[in-house]
């Protein structure tokens, strides 16, 4: 990854992201499309100043609200979030007593193979070391904890079609919470209507997703996953009254402030 080896240039963590999409790319972990999706993400998070806004703050806070009070919380990875958000993603799993599972759209046995194989060398490496705040006793048995779901689904979500609405019975399909980035507007409806609470991460406020879920955190993907860490690590009480249209709204406003400023 030369191109992105050097901390100085401007778009050194934007290189960065993109190498590491690259060499997700490489190992098979990710569809065609993947490197499109990213792109959007880009623009958006271009517009929104490359920065977590006060919303996305809040909504991190929310989430993680609602995570830590969870019976049984999922936190559904795909491609792009493996390769730019797995470590602190799966620390998080560990704080919160949740379970991964990889959900992907365009699901292949090969690259499920190749996703399964990133996630479990990436759940020895976190196991290996223990974060700071949290307690050394107990960390290694927490990560033990999070299941890696994914490989072999026995259940399917209700109202989709196709190899995209597998998923497992013990895992998705049992969730009162969801933690669903970058995730596709058709299948984010279709969990949104199983009645439980959908989080979504998504850089586009506009996106279908971003408009159907409980908590939208309108941030990148990896600024999340560190915040949200952070958040689990003390987290506050859930707000019933929690208002998503204006934390969309407020992004808006964000993205249209540096409109007006440049
Ligand atoms: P929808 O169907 O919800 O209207 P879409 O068709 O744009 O949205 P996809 O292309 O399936 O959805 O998903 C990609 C979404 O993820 C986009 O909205 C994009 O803005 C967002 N995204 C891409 N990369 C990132 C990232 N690194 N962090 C957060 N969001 C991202």
């Amino acid at each position: 990854m030369s191109h992105a080896a050097d901390p100085s240039h401007p778009r050194y963590k934007s290189l960065l992201a993109r190498g590491k999409l690259e060499e997700a790319a490489e190992a098979g972990m990710l569809a065609a499309s993947a490197l499109i999706a990213h792109g959007r993400g880009e623009a958006f998070d271009y517009l929104l100043g490359e920065v977590t806004t006060e919303g996305a703050v809040r909504a991190t806070k929310e989430a993680a609200a609602r995570l830590a009070a969870a019976e049984r919380a999922v936190i559904s990875f795909n491609g792009n979030t493996m390769a730019l958000a797995s470590d602190d993603l799966l620390r998080c799993a560990a704080l919160a007593g949740a379970d991964v599972e990889i959900n992907i759209f365009y699901r292949t046995p090969e690259r499920m193979i190749a996703l399964m194989s990133f996630l479990e060398d990436a759940k020895v490496r976190i196991r290996n070391s223990t974060p700071q705040g949290v307690n050394d006793d107990g960390w290694g048995e927490m990560v033990d904890d999070v299941r890696l779901l994914g490989a072999s689904p026995d259940g399917r979500i209700p109202g989709l079609e196709g190899p995209r609405a597998n998923c497992h019975s013990d895992g998705m399909l049992a969730a009162d919470v969801l933690v669903v980035p970058l995730e596709d507007g058709d299948r984010c409806e279709a969990l949104v209507a199983m009645g439980v609470d959908v989080i979504v991460i998504d850089l586009n406020p506009m996106s279908r997703s971003a408009k159907m879920a409980t908590v939208t955190i309108v941030d990148e993907i990896s600024r999340f996953a560190e915040n949200l860490f952070e958040e689990l690590k003390n987290p506050g009480v859930i707000n019933r009254n929690w208002d998503n249209s204006a934390i969309l709204q407020s992004a808006l406003d964000c993205i249209n402030d540096n409109l007006t400023k440049s």
